[in-house]
């Protein structure tokens, strides 16, 4: 028997370092994880390089990677693929923006970067969407809403280049940046007015607009302004179907992830960083009906590392081994669990160490590996892959694979 479908759950920023309040141990050595080690137990494991050996991926180019898109290739920078996941429909040659709604005092100065921790935008976003008018120059905009403070604008039209800077001057008190040029193209020129007339617009009718005007009223900081940054043009995907020859779905609670899954091809399944684990865990079992391919991706963890707390990442971990219990009972499905890169706390950020990785399911070998942490992993029969030979090695673990040669 071999299994037909895969499941590709990635733990965000799962491997880390000894770290010393664990007793010089990693979260995942130090955590008790029966599922995940089950898992290991019955499948081959090993260690893996999401881009290549020494490179501090980030979280999106590896996902391209792991997907079997070489960021080298396909990368052309975060805003577009946070765009995407925002749920604007981008489309090649258009510029995306990560955008997020700030505070501005009376004297125009930033005084609070994430505007009081806002938590629903969709009024505010819906009136950017329909009242700023950039058609003077050709231009049509997409805004939409992100989680809590956070949002993502497009740019549709002639001329534009995502060479421009952001207005976002990454500390309070300051007033916000002019959007500039970043070479001398006048495209580039035409889309720093374009950017800085949106920020104006935007800016006029934040101004006094109902939610903020409630939000003053109510001892609340406003959402005043819009600070956009991370300009990409959308690039050129070969449609996952048509690469792997399976269909497939990306379940995400990250904006960047979701949009990197659907400007894949992948269906992006909607869940936010409320929606409980074990919710999630039964729509990528749903989704595992329908689709031939899932991507699962489980943040948090990657935020414990920035944030150096490694007890908060072992008992997370701990969280998603118990939350992953019904994929053990999953037939005809091979689950492959790894991570997009390493979170060390002791750096507080990505590290290139390999990430430790199980391949489990109807057809896989099964070596002596019992438990998932990157030290045992490394013994495993999978050895050292890099991210981008993940594809091929479980799609050929499902038959899918032609030969090469007679
Ligand atoms: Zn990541
Ligand atoms: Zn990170």
């Amino acid at each position: 028997m071999t299994a037909s479908k895969i499941l590709l759950l990635i733990i965000d920023g799962v491997g880390d370092r000894p770290c010393a309040c664990l007793g010089n141990k990693t979260p995942l050595q130090a955590a008790s994880l029966p599922n995940l080690d089950r898992l290991a137990r019955e499948g081959i494991c090993g260690i893996m390089d999401p881009i290549a050996p020494g490179i501090r991926a980030g979280s999106d180019t590896s996902h391209l990677s792991l997907l079997g898109y070489p960021p080298q290739k396909y990368y052309t920078g975060r805003g577009p693929l946070e765009a995407a996941g925002c749920g604007i429909k981008m489309e090649p040659g258009m510029i995306g923006f990560r955008a997020n709604y700030a505070t501005l005092d009376d004297n125009g100065m930033v005084i609070d970067r994430r505007a009081g921790r806002i938590s629903d935008t969709t009024e505010i976003s819906a009136a950017i969407k329909n009242g700023v008018d950039l058609l003077k120059y050709g231009v049509k905009i997409e805004f939409k809403p992100g989680t809590g403070h956070r949002a993502a604008l497009s740019l549709k039209g002639k001329g534009l280049s995502p060479a421009v800077s952001t207005n976002d001057p990454k500390k309070n008190g300051v007033i916000p940046h002019v959007i500039v040029p970043e070479d001398e193209s006048e495209a580039a020129k035409f889309t720093a007015e374009v950017c800085n007339e949106f920020v104006r617009q935007s800016t006029a009718i934040l101004k006094n607009h109902p939610v903020n005007l409630a939000r003053k009223a109510g001892g609340e900081m406003p959402a005043n302004v819009v600070l956009i940054r991370g300009a990409g043009e959308m690039g050129v995907y070969e449609p996952f179907e048509e690469k792997h020859g399976l269909s497939g779905s990306v379940v995400a609670s990250a904006a960047l992830i979701a949009g990197i899954g659907s400007s894949v091809g992948l269906e992006r399944i909607p869940v936010f960083p409320t929606t409980p684990l074990d919710e999630q865990v039964k729509i990528v079992c749903s989704e595992l009906q329908k689709k031939d391919f899932v991507l699962f991706n489980v943040k948090n963890a990657d935020e414990y590392g920035h944030d150096g707390k490694a007890v908060e990442k072992k008992e997370f971990l701990e969280e998603v081994d118990a939350a992953i219990l019904p994929f053990l009972s999953l037939s005809d499905v091979m689950i492959a669990v790894c991570g997009d890169h390493s979170t060390p706390c002791s750096i507080k950020d990505h590290s290139a160490d390999p990430v430790p990785l199980i391949i489990r399911g109807d057809g896989a070998r099964i070596d002596s590996v019992t438990s998932y942490d990157e030290i045992s992993c490394a013994a495993g029969g999978m050895c050292r892959i890099l991210g981008g030979s993940l594809m091929p090695i479980l799609l050929d673990l499902i038959d899918k694979t032609h030969k090469y040669g007679a």
